[in-house]
């Protein structure tokens, strides 16, 4: 939206702009600190928002994260900065404390070389006290949060009277999470004589408000879409039933082994449901939600920039102002409502001139939306192929493969565990059986309920059954003609001369490949619980008839439920860990209101009932016995 009020509109081009930072008349200061911070040249919103904010105009600037943003308001806000005269020169409003955080520390990098110059970030949950003793000691550009902003005025602990230049970080963010109030006070207690900068990622009506009453003829800096949704972002979308939401994004992380990436909601309460999942089937995944408190928000981003986790879920609002390079991938679990925060959350990936994926899973009821965002970003996502198990058990084999042969070329102590061998004989077992076994083992295959032909939509069971999609879509056969998936049946099953347990038709479980090796670096992933299947596909109505039990399987009663919170992870976590089996022995887990049941292995049925009468899941101590 450009509204008649704005005289000159700058549109930013894609590509690397012909400037340098040289041209663009700064100090020797901050061009020391660009060029020590490893930027070459301008970002384009850079090479056009700065020069008409060093000449004093009012800017709108829209672009969003990862476009260099932060400095392209901060390089001229340094610059304008007198450190001889030691008060608040310069204001800058961020919706939360981690972007005000974040743009502090871009702008202190940038101010390196500058002198004597002083910055503050002010946001909640920070020690105020701190806070005011900084501020009294003479801060020339403060970073803050629009409450605490408030706060620190309200106090007298921050004085505006001085400052002249404005700026609005995020703004649409900060209107959408309810700071219009506080911003429009704190605009109206500064000094006429300013010069107000904004930029938003998107130009909404109440963003334009802000700047009719805010701001002087601004200029507007606008970067052109199909930059926003840049070229070097492989888009694709799956059509994947809900309920399988999450194996599908596993078997993507698998197929494509991506180290680092973020998962991104509509719901916050998704977030902890998504996060568990992971976690149940081994993953290194955390969540980012607005519930969460500084301290936790702040471990969480320390873990996730660190690579201890891996995947970091989040909703659009919780993950503003997330700055993190190498993220390898962002996966849209939903959705999102809105085109422009598809548009962010891709924007993630793919930085600093790297390559990223942007996989959207696409419910039935959402495929609307993808056709809403398409036309929005004028960019065809693709349809890709869910990997089928087959493809995911060739990669580990050949992964699995890779890795024996590294240890044999590479070890030179490879006879240190003979001893075992010949323990194992004397049991009676044969070389093969016990190879076998180690095999499994650290192929680490699961089963769980998903079967190829039970992730995607109904009508792509009806596409195949009729010939195959025209997205070559293979059915769960491994014969990928698709852009993703490409492990051909030829490869997994001609190297290795077997189907890798695959269930033909659809099928209770399907074994899965996902476990034991890792996917992160080949390091050995320990799965948090023996992992089962997602939680509330267990779940039914009490007035549901039994399920058949299996053979050799034993039905336990266990006396916790839905109302104390329990999930299958739970179940299996606590049988697994505490009677010491395998959590892929565990069977099905029916999870009723006030009572589970659970299917074990018959030869252990009565160790498990030994170690877990009276002993506690989740919390709630429990009575376990065979089921009648
Ligand atoms: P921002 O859009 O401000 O969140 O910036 C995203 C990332 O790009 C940050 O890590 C910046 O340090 C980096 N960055 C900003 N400007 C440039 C530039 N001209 N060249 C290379 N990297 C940059």
């Amino acid at each position: 939206m450009t509204p008649e009020i704005i005289e000159q509109e700058i549109i930013v081009t894609p590509g690397i702009p012909q400037r340098t930072f040289a041209d663009l008349n700064l100090s020797d200061e901050i061009l020391q600190a660009v060029t020590e911070m490893g930027f070459v040249h301008p970002s384009p919103i850079q090479a056009e928002a700065i020069p008409p904010i060093l000449a004093g105009r009012d800017v709108i600037g829209q672009a969003q994260t990862g476009t260099g943003k932060t400095a392209a308001f901060g390089i001229p806000a340094i610059n304008m900065i007198d450190v001889a005269e030691r008060h608040p020169q310069v204001l800058i409003l961020c919706p939360t404390r981690e972007l005000a955080v974040q743009v502090s520390e871009e702008i202190r990098k940038l101010s390196k070389f500058k002198r004597g110059i002083r910055i503050e970030a002010i946001y909640g949950g920070d020690s105020i006290d701190r806070q005011i003793k900084s501020l009294k000691t003479g801060v020339h550009i403060v970073i803050g949060t629009p409450g605490r902003v408030m706060d620190h005025m309200e106090r007298r602990t921050l004085k505006l009277d001085n400052v002249r230049m404005m700026i609005l970080d995020e703004a649409d963010e900060m209107l959408d999470m309810g700071f219009r109030d506080d911003i429009e006070s704190i605009l109206e207690d500064m000094p006429e004589e300013r010069q107000t900068i904004l930029f938003s990622a998107t130009m909404s009506k109440p963003i334009m408000t802000i700047t009719q009453r805010f701001q002087k003829d601004p200029v507007l800096v606008k970067v052109v879409r199909n930059e926003l949704t840049a070229q070097n972002i492989e888009q694709v979308f799956f059509e994947v039933k809900p309920k399988a939401k999450v194996e599908v994004m596993c078997r993507l992380i698998d197929m494509h082994n991506l180290n680092l990436l973020l998962v991104f909601c509509n719901q916050k309460k998704r977030v902890d449901e998504i996060v568990e999942d992971l976690q149940v089937r081994g993953y290194q995944a955390e969540g980012l939600h607005g519930d969460l408190r500084q301290a936790q928000r702040n471990n969480v981003m320390s873990k996730f920039r660190s690579g201890v986790t891996n995947i970091l879920v989040a909703t659009d609002v919780a993950a503003r102002g997330i700055d993190v390079d190498n993220v390898d991938a962002v996966i849209n679990y939903d959705i999102p409502l809105d085109e422009e925060y598809y548009v962010h959350r891709i924007g993630r990936t793919g930085r600093a001139g790297k390559s990223g994926k942007a996989f959207s899973l696409v419910g039935k009821d959402e495929k609307y939306r993808l056709r809403e965002i398409q036309n929005y970003t004028k960019v065809r996502i693709e349809k890709g192929v869910i990997p089928s198990f087959e493809d995911i058990v060739g990669l580990r084999k050949a992964r699995f493969i890779e890795q024996v042969k590294q240890s044999i070329e590479t070890s030179t102590d490879l006879n240190l565990y003979d001893d075992l061998l010949t323990a194992l004989h004397h049991s009676g077992f044969t070389t093969e059986q016990i190879v076998s076994a180690l095999v499994k083992r650290g192929m680490g295959i699961e089963k769980n309920e998903f079967s190829d032909q039970n992730l995607g939509h109904d009508d792509d069971r009806r596409e195949r059954k009729e010939g195959g999609s025209r997205f070559g879509d293979r059915g769960g056969r491994g014969e990928s003609t698709g852009r993703f998936g490409d492990r051909s049946r030829g490869e997994s099953g001609s190297r290795f001369g077997d189907r890798g347990g695959r269930s033909e038709g659809p099928s209770r479980f399907s074994e899965r490949g996902t476990r034991g090796e890792s996917r992160f670096g080949d390091r050995e992933r320990t799965p948090r619980f023996g992992a089962r299947e997602e939680g509330r596909k267990f779940e039914r109505d009490d007035n549901r008839a039994p399920r058949e039990q299996e053979a050799n399987m034993t039905r336990l009663f266990v006396s916790v439920g839905r109302r104390d919170f329990i999930r299958p992870g739970d179940i299996v976590g606590a049988i697994a860990g505490e009677a010491n089996i395998p959590g892929s022995s565990i069977g099905h887990i029916d999870i009723f209101d006030k009572h589970t049941y659970v299917d074990v292995p018959r030869d252990v049925a009565n160790r498990v009932v030994d170690v877990m009468e009276g002993n506690t899941i989740k919390g709630k101590r429990v009575q376990i016995e065979v089921a009648r």
